[in-house]
């Protein structure tokens, strides 16, 4: 797509031993923990800019990884990226619903952008976000990065190659202990959801990499609250079905007060496993004919290194945009079905996206 007049030009024509600059936008725990110790592991991208409302957090990061002055943003200067060539890649690492406006910015300020799941709080601010980046001629992929993990792409092939015989059932669970009260993953405004958004992700994605399809219907329904003041505005625990066209269903569930990581696949001739499924690390994988056994990897430097090759190679992403749009649609008919009590049909973006499992 052309450039608009008024935007600066996209990034492009990288070398192929180029080193892509990354921008982290938001330096919180997933950043922290994460994606900036995995930014020393990567072979074609690297640290080069920061952006944090703090200004002793970017001293910090700035000492730590040895950043220039003048590549240290605030939120309020966030747009002068334009006019820092650097920077290749602008990584949105904030609370969900302030997804949208960053990836947006950043687009418009030239530069390609991986977003963090889920790709936003509602499907209107997905399907702008994707918008702003095609007319600013960026790459938008997400922050999938259990693509890019062995044991789930073994999960992927076993499925989608029906190793074993058509799959019979799917299991997923992704729940964890949240944790303290006030924290943003509790604030509806900030969070856009409870456990679905944030961890249950991974089960519907999972379901969709599994089988190597889409889903043509959910059903949902939110568990008890057993501490309605910590969870007044998100749910505890939800409960859902995808079903998918051949009458396959996957029976997934995710929860703020428990611990839980499994993805189970039953076929017609034996049944494949990881748990945990979902971890940064430790994942385990079993068979009904053995123990799975995948070197560890980093996947998140596995996963921005393929975005950087996808940039210098000219090339999708396969963990693009649409993804992240279609599992914020899928979450969105989930929620309503829990509120509903009603089985809802999906309709889902053309077709000729089936190519993004
Ligand atoms: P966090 O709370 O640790 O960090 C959030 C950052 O956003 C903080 O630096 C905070 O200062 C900043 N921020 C800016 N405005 C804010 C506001 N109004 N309220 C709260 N914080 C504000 O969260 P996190 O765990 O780093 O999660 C950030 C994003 O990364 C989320 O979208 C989350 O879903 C995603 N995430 C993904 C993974 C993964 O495995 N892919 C893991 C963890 C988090």
């Amino acid at each position: 797509m052309e450039n608009q007049a008024n935007m600066p030009a996209a990034p492009g024509n990288y070398t192929e031993n180029q080193m892509l600059g990354v921008m982290l936008v938001g330096l919180g725990e997933y950043s922290s923990g994460q994606l900036g110790p995995a930014l020393k592991e990567t072979k074609h991208c690297c640290l080069k800019a920061v952006a944090s409302g703090d200004p002793a957090k970017r001293k910090k990061w700035q000492q730590e990884y040895n950043l220039k002055e003048e590549d240290l943003y605030s939120y309020d200067n966030f747009d002068d990226i334009k006019n820092n060539p650097g920077i290749d890649i602008v990584y949105i690492v904030l609370p969900n619903s302030m997804h949208a406006e960053y990836v947006i910015r950043a687009a418009k300020a030239g530069k390609h952008v991986i977003c963090e799941k889920p790709l936003a709080t509602t499907v209107a601010d997905c399907q702008r976000m994707i918008r702003a980046c095609q007319e600013a001629g960026v790459k938008l992929s997400m922050g999938y990065r259990l693509y890019f993990d062995h044991f789930n792409q073994e999960m992927m092939r076993l499925g989608q190659e029906k190793v074993m015989g058509n799959i019979k059932r799917i299991i997923a669970d992704d729940s964890m202990d949240v944790g303290e009260k006030n924290q943003w993953r509790l604030k509806y405004q900030l969070s856009g959801g409870g456990p679905l958004v944030n961890n249950g992700v991974y089960c519907v994605r999972a379901a969709q990499y599994v089988t190597g399809e889409w889903p043509v219907a959910v059903s949902a329904r939110f568990l008890p609250k057993t501490d309605p003041d910590k969870f007044k505005e998100v749910e505890e625990g939800i409960e859902w079905e995808m079903e998918f066209e051949n009458g396959l269903i996957a029976s997934c569930v995710s929860s703020y007060s428990r611990n839980g990581n499994l993805l189970r696949v039953e076929a017609e001739n034996g049944w494949f496993e990881l748990e945990p499924a979902y971890e940064y690390e430790g994942l385990k994988g079993k068979t009904s004919q053995g123990d799975m056994d995948f070197p560890a990897v980093n996947q998140q430097a596995v996963q921005m290194d393929d975005f950087a090759i996808c940039l210098k190679n000219k090339e999708e992403s396969r963990i693009p945009g649409e993804m992240g749009l279609r599992d914020v649609q899928i979450m969105t008919a989930i929620y309503e079905s829990a509120k509903t009590g009603k089985k809802i049909k999906l309709q889902l973006a053309p077709a000729d996206n089936l190519i993004h499992i």
